[in-house]
């Protein structure tokens, strides 16, 4: 399985604040719920390259 690393950014502030590996072949782009230290709360977070 081909694998993949990218970043998450957020949507409001657009930091970038996680790195996580995911498969490379998957359809969708990624879009997680999670905490952004410079916003101070849970924001949109999107894949990055
Ligand atoms: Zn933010």
């Amino acid at each position: 399985m081909a694998q993949k690393k990218v970043g998450l950014e957020c949507s409001k502030c657009g930091a970038r604040n996680y790195t996580v590996t995911v498969n490379a072949a998957r359809a969708e782009r990624l879009e997680l719920k999670k905490f952004c230290k410079h916003c101070g709360e849970y924001t949109i977070h999107r894949e990055t390259r």
